[in-house]
């Protein structure tokens, strides 16, 4: 019998995961990627001998691609060498304090200690508390939701009392820490949701937890290393992988997809796996007459995440006193945050993360040279900010406010510069709004309410990456790729063994 034909739409992570099981599983796998370059918002920016990440720099829960390489007979660790990062990162607070954020415990609590002597060992409960958290958790991030009668699943109820769900992140916080800044410290990884602490919901304290128990790595030559080594793999599992080829639109017999049409031709498929940004492709390629429940005046109303102001320098000399990941939070953070997710508008004191790469990582640089990746958080696109006119203005901001971690002089040392503003990650990279972190993670946009792995709209299409569930962010994009492959297989009558066996046996 003829192997099943899978079209997978973007190489991103969630598309590559995807591709490289359904290829291993026996499926006759092409990845349509409309870029030249693989990886999507986690792809390599090159420029003059200066290597970027586009997106991710946090390389966090390393234990899932590792399971899904096991599940195809590689190493991960082998195919990507990652460094654990000690400090984690560096906060700097605008209102006054810095902490090096580090696993060792005893070093945290003599900086808990400089800040407020009451809450010393605090951070031993909190990580405590959420190891239970994750445990009631896991089960949940690992299965589809299918329909509201998974959320009675039991490991759902069980998990409920540890959960919280109608607590926000920042009031949980505020549980443990007295010292308002520490409690930041702890839940400003909401952040890398695309959303306030204040307003997220309070079972992702996980995020911080993840870090401080297992981690965070630096994949040598950056998280895009990750997508190419996959892409590799993916083209060593039988996947054809063809770049600069974008989807244009999707057949349909009734509301059976049955083909994929590109430029260069017609796909016929028996399923197609859609990696592309979720809202985006949904309005680019499904025609909005077979969608309800997501039809494009839903979507409108939906929330997105907010977006991030990009600035790439490639650099003479190398700031060695910096570590590799410093977050600094404006003094009145939540004003900053209010002007992203409410009023949608700049801010003049914005928090800001930068990525010094390097002082780990030399190979990202010429010689005596070195990389600096600024990320400011700012609204999804609003009609409150016309990004041709402020594009200019906030890059200088940006650049001024860099002094506040010790980066005064950075402008006389610039070599290399590009820039990403809302408006390109919307219009280039083809994401909503440029919504980088996908649909909000408020609980009406989550589980069964977000976009399905099993789409529910239409038949033959499955869904991989940030905008369906489990969400945004690399690790539980990972997962949605092995949910989404084990149903996927099981409706083509192929056998996804391989991948429960190697998740049951861990890594
Ligand atoms: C600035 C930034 C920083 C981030 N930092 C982190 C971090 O530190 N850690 C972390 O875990 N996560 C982080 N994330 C979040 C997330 O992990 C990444 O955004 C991730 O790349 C999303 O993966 P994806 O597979 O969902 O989509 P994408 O990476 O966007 O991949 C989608 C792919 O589909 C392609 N495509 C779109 N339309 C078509 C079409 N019509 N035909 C063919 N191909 C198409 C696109 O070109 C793209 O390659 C960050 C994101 C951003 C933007």
């Amino acid at each position: 019998m003829a192997a099943p034909k899978v079209i997978v739409i973007g190489a991103g992570p969630g598309g590559l995961a995807a591709a490289m099981q359904l290829g291993h599983a026996g499926a006759e796998v092409t990845l349509l990627e409309r870029r030249e370059v693989v990886g999507g918002r986690t792809s390599a920016i090159e420029v003059d001998g200066f290597r970027f990440d586009c997106g991710p720099t946090f390389f966090l829960y390393p234990r899932v691609l590792a399971e899904i390489f096991r599940s195809i007979g590689r190493v991960l660790e082998e195919e990507i060498p990652m460094e654990r990062l000690d400090p984690q990162y560096r906060l700097t607070f605008g209102g006054g304090g810095q902490l090096d954020c580090t696993p060792d415990l005893d070093a945290m609590d003599a900086q808990i200690a400089r800040f407020a002597p009451a809450d010393v060992g605090q951070l031993r409960r909190y990580l405590e508390d959420n190891r239970e958290k994750l445990k009631r958790f896991r089960p949940i991030l690992e299965s589809p939701f299918g329909s509201p009668l998974d959320l009675f699943r039991m490991s759902l109820l069980g998990a409920v009392r540890h959960l919280h769900p109608l607590r926000s992140l920042g009031s949980e916080l505020q549980r443990y820490f007295s010292d308002p800044r520490l409690a930041i410290a702890f839940s400003f990884q909401a952040k890398y949701l695309g959303m306030s602490p204040f307003r997220c919901p309070s079972l992702f304290s996980i995020l911080s937890f993840l870090e401080y128990e297992f981690g965070v790595f630096h994949p040598i030559g950056g998280c895009s290393r990750v997508s190419e080594v996959m892409a590799d793999v993916a083209r060593e599992s039988g996947v054809d992988v063809r770049l600069g080829e974008a989807v244009t639109g999707l057949r349909f017999e009734g509301r059976r997809v049955s083909a994929v049409e590109t430029e260069q031709g017609t796909y016929e498929a028996d399923a197609i796996v859609i990696g592309a940004d979720f809202a985006a492709a949904m309005e680019r390629l499904v025609p909005d007459a077979l969608r309800r429940r997501w039809s494009n005046a839903r979507l409108r109303k939906k929330k997105f995440s907010c977006s991030t102001f990009m600035l790439y320098l490639g650099i003479r000399g190398i700031y060695d006193a910096l570590p590799h990941h410093n977050i600094h939070i404006a003094e009145d953070y939540e004003r900053n945050l209010r002007e992203i997710e409410v009023e949608h508008r700049l801010s003049d004191d914005p928090s800001f993360y930068v990525q010094n790469a390097c002082v780990t990582d030399p190979s990202l640089a010429p010689a005596g040279k070195s990389t600096l990746y600024v990320l400011v958080p700012v609204s999804h696109m609003h009609d409150h900010i016309d990004w041709s006119s402020e594009r200019d203005r906030f890059r200088d901001l940006a650049l001024e406010r860099l002094a506040a971690i010790g980066l005064g002089d950075v402008r006389e040392r610039i070599e290399v510069e590009r820039v990403i503003t809302p408006a390109d990650w919307q219009d280039d990279h083809h994401i909503y709004r440029g919504a980088t972190f996908n649909l909000a993670h408020n609980l009406g946009q989550m589980l069964h309410r977000r976009p399905r792995n099993r789409f529910e709209e239409l038949d033959g299409v499955y869904l991989v990456g940030g905008g369906t569930h489990p969400g945004s962010g690399l690790p539980v994009i990972f997962e949605s790729s092995r949910i989404t492959s084990r149903l996927l297989l099981n409706d083509l009558g192929l056998s996804s063994e391989f991948i429960d066996r190697a998740a049951l046996a861990g890594c």
